[in-house]
């Protein structure tokens, strides 16, 4: 069991690579011992991210490809397959059918439906998976070329509806939850509505705005604090949670 000492924040979706000084941005996620998933967005930017990972207690590199950079780097789609056996962890991947990343969202389809089946043929993969404006395709293609075993989905950014999130959490997806998605009450309600076991925290940074940082990675506390509220738990109550649920994800 996890007691109050042990617990640390997490932020299981952070994009460390981004920020000014990448390397002081995971010397301070050390520092600080936030448990921290340093996401990329292309393949070509994942071994600096897992050399620096490596020499850390706290900090994971997971491969990405991400849905927006398709249209340009489809074809870095086999360097992410080289990668693949060198990690548990891949994000950010997924789909984006916003309005300025629709042109590509076939092509987009295409490389996530590889990248699934990869990680079925591999096994033992946690991803961190995007899914704007198109929650059901996303969860249509993991129940297709994902089946139950012993991978495992987090949703990052979630903003399906209601009954997408109860699907996604009948098919055994976690869900990281930023601050921004606790400041919108349709979200919020949505959140609230999801099992407690599944919740995670991430920031999204450098992507959401984590208060004045100045150079440094997003505070997760906000997101951490957010849910305390909506669940009416002490703090450190919702740190045990969540160190709990990222236990179980992660054995
Ligand atoms: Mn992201």
């Amino acid at each position: 069991m996890t007691d109050r000492k042990s617990a640390r924040l997490i932020d299981f979706h952070c994009h460390l690579d981004l920020y000014p000084d990448h390397a002081a941005a995971v010397a301070q996620r050390e520092r600080e011992r936030v448990f921290t998933l340093a996401v990329t967005t292309t393949p070509k930017a994942f071994p600096r991210n897992k050399e620096l990972a490596d020499r850390t207690k706290y900090v994971r590199a997971a491969l990405g490809l991400h849905p927006q950079l398709v249209a340009e780097r489809a074809k870095e789609l086999s360097i992410w397959k080289e990668y693949l056996p060198s990690t548990r962890y891949v994000g950010e991947v997924g789909l984006d059918a916003g309005r300025r990343f629709y042109a590509s969202f076939e092509q987009q389809k295409s490389v996530f439906s590889e990248i699934l089946g990869a990680c079925a043929y591999a096994g033992d993969k946690i991803l961190s998976v995007h899914s704007v404006r198109c929650a059901k395709v996303v969860l249509d293609m993991i129940e297709a070329r994902l089946p139950v075993g012993n991978n495992r989905v987090v949703l990052h950014w979630f903003t399906g509806s209601a009954s997408e999130a109860r699907r996604a959490a009948e098919m055994g997806c976690y869900f990281s939850i930023n601050a921004e998605m606790l400041r919108n009450d349709r979200s919020a309600k949505i959140v609230h509505s999801l099992p407690k076991e599944r919740i995670l925290t991430e920031t999204d940074g450098p992507f959401t705005a984590g208060g004045p940082s100045g150079g440094a990675p997003a505070d997760v506390r906000p997101a951490r604090d957010g849910l305390a509220n909506l669940y009416n738990l002490e703090h450190d109550e919702m740190d045990i949670l969540i160190n709990e649920n990222l236990r179980t994800l992660l054995s």
